[in-house]
């Protein structure tokens, strides 16, 4: 019941307004940053309040939970659906029909069965690759040391547009403990927009309810946020 009470629409002007102020401190234009909604666990009805409130992008971490969700909103003009959670390759073939942005692929090998799909499909699957950028054994996405050959044959895969990173950092009390980490995929970023140029590094997606600010100052162009909109989950 609890969550009933959440004010979605209160909590996403409020965090919209971190997003700015954040992006004001470091000089950047706050229409840099996309906020995903991270809905996963929250039912339509409130997905629904939030578009009403003119949330348009939303995250999903299972394909399965996502699938009934975004068949139950598919009134809904001009919504986009983000995948952020790890992609098992059974799931390909819907998951390419569900989502705008894969934003958790985290192996050449599922990067091939997306290529074999979207050509299946004749679709364009658009991708974000997830890096592990502190080590952590707990945490799917590549290791900065083999992400530039990883980077390089995915880019040559037919049927992807490679369009930047995205990570997820590890739980900390104090934000700024992982300040090195949003800097250090912002440098792995600029490192790959050498190495491969063919494709356009244009996203970093960095920063959660808890260091969202913080990614945003370290150069987040996409924030993916849960908690802070919808409340705690169950
Ligand atoms: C759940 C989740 C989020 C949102 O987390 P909050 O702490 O609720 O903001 C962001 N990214 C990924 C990959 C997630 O699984």
């Amino acid at each position: 019941m609890a969550q009933l009470d959440v004010d979605i629409s209160a909590n996403l002007a409020e965090v919209r307004l971190c997003i700015a102020a954040a992006a004001l401190r470091v000089g950047r234009d706050p229409d840099e940053v996309t906020l995903v909604a991270v809905s996963k666990t929250i039912d339509a009805a409130r997905v629904r309040a939030a578009y009403a409130a003119g949330q348009r992008h939303f995250g999903e971490n299972r394909v399965q939970e996502a699938e009934g969700k975004i068949g139950a909103l598919a009134d809904l003009a001009d919504i986009h659906w983000h995948l952020v959670g790890h992609l098992q390759t059974n799931k390909v073939r819907p998951a390419l029909g569900l989502f705008q942005l894969i934003e958790s692929v985290d192996s050449v090998h599922l990067a091939e069965a997306i290529s074999r799909q979207a050509l299946v499909q004749e679709r364009v699957a658009h991708i974000l690759l997830e890096v592990n950028v502190a080590g952590e054994p707990s945490k799917y996405g590549f290791r900065p040391a083999e992400l530039p050959d990883a980077a390089a044959r995915i880019a040559g895969l037919p049927g992807i547009a490679l369009r930047g990173l995205m990570t997820v950092a590890p739980a900390v009390a104090d934000p700024e403990e992982v300040r090195p980490v949003f800097r250090t995929l912002r440098g792995l970023r600029d490192d790959l927009q050498q190495q491969v140029p063919e494709s356009r590094w244009a996203h970093l997606s960095m920063g959660m309810t808890e260091d969202f600010e913080v990614a945003v100052e370290e150069g987040a162009t996409i924030v993916r946020i849960g908690r802070a909109i919808f409340g705690p989950r169950a």
